[in-house]
């Protein structure tokens, strides 16, 4: 019984050392990952020894890598969201982050969607600010302390519903769609930026929204609007 019960634990582990390389299209040649406990690395054999001790067949190391990188596809999938839970597009180029802006450039991806439509947080996190300036209108930042990330959600129909310094977990709805604040067309605003810093740099949102929208089989199904 107790071995039924560490299985799934252990099929996890292994799923999150594939997750922290970012190995969707690894290679079995190229299978070797940091260990949970820090520091060392873990070879393709012992890997293969890992599996088979939790009664996973591995004849071959492509099937190694293959089921490994299913697991971790899985686990990715359990653990984030996209973010706008109903029809949406992306825009056009305005909409892109770097698109030139009077004064500034966009330092976000604008995702286009009707007013009231839900918005989901795209990770366990915790909330670190909200609020409702001139510009941003109703926004949230929510950190993702795996991937040390914070989000930015931005021009929110009303105010967030999660305060600052609650916890929310992947999926939970955080606000809806709207256009307050300095906005033309309902959309959300969507920024990421790096580490725990509400002004920490911003990096290209798309490739991960894109990402997460594949893996909750969502796709831009709004007829092109405004941006
Ligand atoms: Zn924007």
């Amino acid at each position: 019984m107790s071995i039924r019960l560490t299985r799934p634990l252990r099929a996890y582990a292994l799923a999150a050392v594939v997750l922290g390389l970012g190995a969707a299209t690894i290679l079995p040649s190229e299978v070797e990952a940091r260990t949970l406990r820090g520091g060392g690395s873990m070879s393709l054999g012992e890997l293969r020894g890992e599996l088979v001790e939790i009664g996973v067949p591995v004849p071959t190391g492509a099937t190694i890598a293959r089921g490994v990188s299913r697991l971790a596809e899985e686990a990715e999938r359990k653990r984030t969201r996209f973010p706008v839970a109903g029809e949406f597009n992306w825009g056009q180029s305005g909409a892109r982050f770097g698109a030139g802006r009077s004064g500034h450039v966009h330092e976000g991806q604008d995702v286009f969607a009707p007013t009231g439509t839900p918005l989901l947080s795209v990770a366990d996190g915790v909330v670190l600010e909200t609020g409702d300036d001139g510009g941003r209108g109703n926004y949230v930042a929510i950190f993702d302390p795996a991937a040390r990330r914070t989000y930015f959600y931005l021009h929110m129909v009303e105010p967030s519903r999660v305060p600052a310094g609650r916890r929310v977990r992947a999926g939970q709805p955080v606000g809806g769609v709207g256009c307050t604040g300095s906005c033309f067309g309902e959309h959300l605003h969507f920024e990421v930026r790096r580490g725990r810093d509400t002004a920490g740099p911003a990096e290209d949102p798309l490739p991960l929204l894109r990402r997460w929208a594949d893996l909750a089989g969502a796709g831009p199904t709004l007829p092109p609007g405004k941006s």
